[in-house]
C-alpha cells in the first residue's frame, strides 16, 4: 500500500462503490428455491459498514431488510460455543468442504460429522446443539434476541412466510437432519432443529443492522459498543478462520483471493464481513453465483478491499 486509507473518507467510498457495481448488475440468479425468495427484487445493492468506535456509513439499499438466510450461521455458532464448547468439535469439522452447501455426498462417507459449521449440515449441527442446551424456552427465541442484541435492533423479526417457505421445500435439509440422526449425531428431535433452523436462516435485517451486529467479531468477542463479552478473543479468532477457510462454500478460496477477510454469505444475497480491529461491513444484492454467494455483493467487498488495503492479507 502506497499511502494508508482515511477512514473519514469512508462514507464518499461507499457511495463510488455503488455507483460502480450498479451498473454491473444483472449478472447471477436470485435464489428460486422457494417462491418468497424467487420474487426479490434482483436491482438492490446496498452496503453499511459499522467501525469499532461507532460510526456507521450506508449506501444504496443499505437500509432494506431481506433475508439473512446463511448469515445466521455465525450467530448461531457464536451461540453454541458458548453453551457447549469445545465439545462442539466432537461433532462437526473445521475444513472446507469444496461441496455445495446443501450436498449429501460427503456427509455419508465421513459417517455423520459435516465439514464445517457453515455448510447447511454442519448448522443443523450447530442448531441441534443449542435446541439441546435450551430445551425450557423455545431456542429460536433465544437465538433471535441474541442477533436482536447483537444489532441493537429490537425489531429484528422472522419472515413467517419464508419461514414456512424453507419448511414446505426443506427435502434436502430434512435429508442431512436424518441422516445424522441415523448416525447418531442429531440429540433433538429431527422436525424441532429443522424447524428452528428454517427460522432462523427466515430472519430478515437490513446491511446496517448486519454491520453493527458482527462488530463482536471485528474486536476479539466483545462488544466494542455496549461493553459486553459475547465470546473469548480465542472464540472470535476461530470463528472468523473458519469464516474466512469455508464462509463461501465451495467458492471459499476464491472469495479469500478476490476480497481477504472472513466473510459469510447467504442466499438471501447478503454477505457480512469483518475486518479486524476495524469494522463490520455488510452487503446485500440478491443475484448469485452458482455456488449460491451474492455476485454483486462480492465484487463490492473486492472494491472495498482493494481501495481500503483492509484485506488481512495486506
Ligand atoms: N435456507 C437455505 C438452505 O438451508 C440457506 C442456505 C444458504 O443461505 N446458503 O438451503
Amino acid at each position: 500500500m502506497t499511502q494508508p486509507f482515511d477512514d473519514a473518507e469512508l462514507g464518499a467510498l461507499l457511495d463510488r462503490i455503488v455507483a460502480a457495481v450498479l451498473p454491473t448488475l444483472g449478472q447471477g440468479k436470485v435464489a428460486d428455491y422457494i417462491p418468497a425468495l424467487a420474487a426479490v427484487d434482483p436491482n438492490k445493492l446496498g452496503i453499511a459498514v459499522t467501525t469499532v468506535d461507532g460510526r456507521q456509513f450506508v449506501a444504496g439499499d443499505a437500509r432494506e431488510t431481506f433475508s439473512i438466510q446463511s448469515i445466521s450461521k455465525v450467530f448461531t455458532l457464536t451461540m453454541a460455543l458458548e453453551l457447549v464448547g469445545d465439545d462442539l468439535w466432537q461433532r462437526v469439522g473445521r475444513e472446507p468442504s469444496g461441496t455445495p452447501f446443501n450436498s449429501l455426498v460427503q456427509l455419508e462417507y465421513e459417517r455423520g460429522i459435516p465439514r464445517n459449521p457453515l455448510i447447511n449440515a454442519g448448522a443443523l449441527v450447530v442448531t441441534d446443539a443449542i435446541v439441546a442446551a435450551t430445551a425450557s424456552n423455545p431456542p429460536i427465541k433465544a437465538i433471535l434476541d441474541f442477533i436482536r442484541v447483537r444489532a441493537a435492533n429490537p425489531g429484528v423479526r422472522i419472515d413467517g412466510e419464508v419461514a414456512q417457505s424453507e419448511k414446505a421445500w426443506g427435502y434436502r435439509n430434512s435429508a442431512l437432519a436424518n441422516l445424522m440422526k441415523a448416525f447418531g449425531n442429531m440429540k433433538s428431535p429431527v422436525n424441532e432443529v429443522l424447524d428452528t433452523y428454517f427460522s432462523q436462516c427466515s430472519i430478515v435485517m437490513s446491511c446496517a443492522d448486519l454491520s453493527r451486529a458482527i462488530l463482536y467479531l471485528a474486536n476479539g468477542g466483545t462488544d466494542p459498543l455496549s461493553g459486553e463479552k459475547i465470546i473469548s478473543e480465542q472464540g472470535a479468532r476461530r470463528i472468523n478462520a473458519i469464516m474466512l477457510t469455508c464462509g463461501h462454500y465451495d467458492a471459499s478460496g476464491d472469495f479469500a483471493f478476490r476480497v481477504g477477510v472472513p466473510a459469510k454469505s447467504g442466499v438471501g444475497g447478503g454477505i457480512v464481513a469483518v475486518v479486524p480491529g476495524r469494522m463490520g461491513i455488510a452487503v446485500w444484492s440478491p443475484a448469485l453465483s452458482p455456488q449460491g454467494n451474492s455476485v454483486a455483493g462480492t465484487r463490492a467487498l473486492e472494491q472495498f478491499t482493494a481501495a481500503t488495503g483492509y484485506s488481512i492479507f495486506e
